[in-house]
């Protein structure tokens, strides 16, 4: 096990408050939530509970930077100096915010330290190039007489940016970041489970300069401080990502003003193996699609198809790789696999996993929790399972893959294109035609061919049909941002 960097222990010793208009501030109630360390249950901080007035004080402080404050109008430059500024700092916290990041979620140190914050760190820099390159067009005007007409991208305006747990600090930068560059001001409610890479993400915003009310940072529950946000009056948009379920409910939040949405929601994802693809890279590829970050990924290959001549084959080789993983506590440097992010979580997997024992599926490797302390749960492979199955319809959102052999690769697109999801498709040959063809068929917002998940801030992300509404990343994400003006001049 790894000893806390003396900056961790500091960071975790200072009180963790609100940011709003640029002060630490406590909340309103006084009430406060544990953070339980999910690899042993103990509780390693408190957070503030914040509710409905400190949503509003946020609002108040993100409308007042917006209207007044030197944020959107600050020369683009200027702006893109800030957010390469907020990453350098990150970078020059980097043990710290990756050492958070593991207590807080549970995934492996090796995750934080080698994916989660350079990630972040890159995502910054790339938006921060973002912010000189925003532009409209000019339009021809199809009347008598001569004008000029442009369109201009301006910010949409005070923004709600709501993140789920998985990827607590690369989810906050992904929509900070965009929602920075266009030059809308935020309030940012992270979830309750995970909040002190946000916090601490706070401290590094001051630092870097940016004016007051420009971010502001509530946490809380997501039935209050989330609800309370995106039912407010006076936020133009919400960014979400999280569950279906909570997805939907935003929808009727939003309605009051009509404020923007952009949703990343759940994933009930497809990996397609081929008879002829490579097995020595397809393997390892779908087990660690299902069981990187304890399966907690929306684009989780959760459900797995093999053409039935090759399924025995890549079922041992799938038993080898689960074996493979070590499950411990995420500080641990030999772990590649951490706990679930809380008990709920657990439970919640576990009744899975008890469900289709049930309905009569087999448990072919893992089904288990593992040690009593901590929420674990060990790689589990699922087969003989009916597309009815709960298994095979929800999404699970831990280590549980679903494995299905197929006789007829005619049928692989219906087979892949049956769920209420659609976000991401990951299929594996050498018959480069056959993929391209599959990939089209496939209703799903990101397709890879012969790699695992490909990510990255300038490729576009988001969902067909339930898995949600809108992109994030690249040019539509920044345009996500904004809004759209006409101006027309006549000569
Ligand atoms: P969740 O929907 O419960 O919570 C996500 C966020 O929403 C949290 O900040 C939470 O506090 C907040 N929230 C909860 N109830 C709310 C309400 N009524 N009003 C406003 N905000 C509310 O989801 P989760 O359990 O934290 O995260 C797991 C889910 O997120 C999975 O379904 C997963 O697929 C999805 N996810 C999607 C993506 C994506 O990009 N598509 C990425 C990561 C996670």
């Amino acid at each position: 096990m790894i000893d806390l960097k003396e900056q961790t222990r500091l960071s975790l010793a200072r009180p963790f408050q609100l940011l709003i208009d640029g002060r630490w501030t406590d909340v309103e109630s006084g009430e406060a939530l544990d953070v339980v360390n999910p690899a042993d249950g103990g509780i390693i901080a408190r957070i503030p509970a914040g509710g409905g007035a400190d949503i509003d004080r946020a609002v108040i402080a993100a409308r007042r930077a917006f209207e007044s404050g030197p944020w959107p109008s600050m020369i683009p430059g200027e702006r893109s100096r800030m957010l390469w500024r907020i990453a350098d700092l990150i970078e020059a916290r980097k043990e710290e915010f990756a050492e958070l990041e593991t207590l807080d979620n549970g995934k492996p140190i090796m995750m934080s330290t080698w994916v989660d914050v350079p990630a972040s760190v890159a995502a910054l820099r790339y938006w921060a190039g973002w912010c000189t390159k925003i532009a409209g067009e000019t339009r021809a005007v199809d009347l008598p007489g001569e004008f000029l007409a442009m369109t201009l991208r301006e910010p949409v305006g005070v923004v709600g940016l709501i993140t789920p747990w998985n990827f607590p600090l690369m989810s906050a930068v992904s929509k900070l970041g965009p929602a920075l560059a266009a030059g809308c001001t935020i309030i940012l409610k992270p979830a309750e489970q995970t909040s002190l890479t946000a916090l601490r993400l706070g401290e590094v915003i001051l630092e870097a300069g940016v004016p007051p009310g420009v971010v502001n940072i509530v946490t809380g529950l997501g039935a209050v401080a989330g609800a309370a946000l995106a039912e407010h009056g006076d936020v133009d948009k919400i960014s979400f990502t999280g569950s279906t379920a909570v997805g939907k409910s935003l929808i009727g939040a939003a309605r009051g003003n009509l404020k923007r949405l952009t949703l990343e929601l759940g994933g009930k994802s497809p990996t397609i193996i081929l008879p002829d693809a490579d097995l020595k890279r397809a393997i390892p590829a779908a087990a660690n699609s299902i069981f990187l970050n304890s399966g907690q990924i929306c684009v989780a290959g959760s459900r797995l198809y093999v053409a039935r001549e090759r399924f025995d084959e890549v079922m041992e080789g799938l038993v080898k790789a689960a074996a493979k993983f070590r499950l411990g506590p995420g500080l641990d440097p030999a772990t590649t696999m951490g706990p679930l992010v809380s008990d709920t979580q657990r439970r919640r997997v576990m009744d899975h996993i008890d469900s289709a024992r049930g309905e009569g599926a087999s448990i072919i490797t893992g089904g288990n929790r593992v040690g009593d302390q901590g929420y674990f749960v060990d790689p589990t492979i699922i087969c003989n399972v009916t597309p009815q199955m709960r298994v095979a319809r929800e999404e699970i959102f831990g280590p549980v893959l679903v494995a299905t052999p197929v006789d007829d690769p005619d049928e692989l697109a219906a087979l892949a294109n049956d769920t209420e999801y659609g976000l991401s498709a990951s299929i594996w040959t050498r018959d480069i035609s056959a993929a391209y063809r599959l990939a089209r068929k496939i209703r799903a917002g990101t397709i890879t061919i012969n790699t695992g998940s490909v990510a990255g801030p300038n490729l576009p992300f988001g969902g067909f049909k339930q898995s949600g509404w809108g992109r994030e990343n690249g040019a539509d994400g920044i345009e996500s941002f904004t809004e759209l003006k006409t101006v027309v001049t006549a000569l």
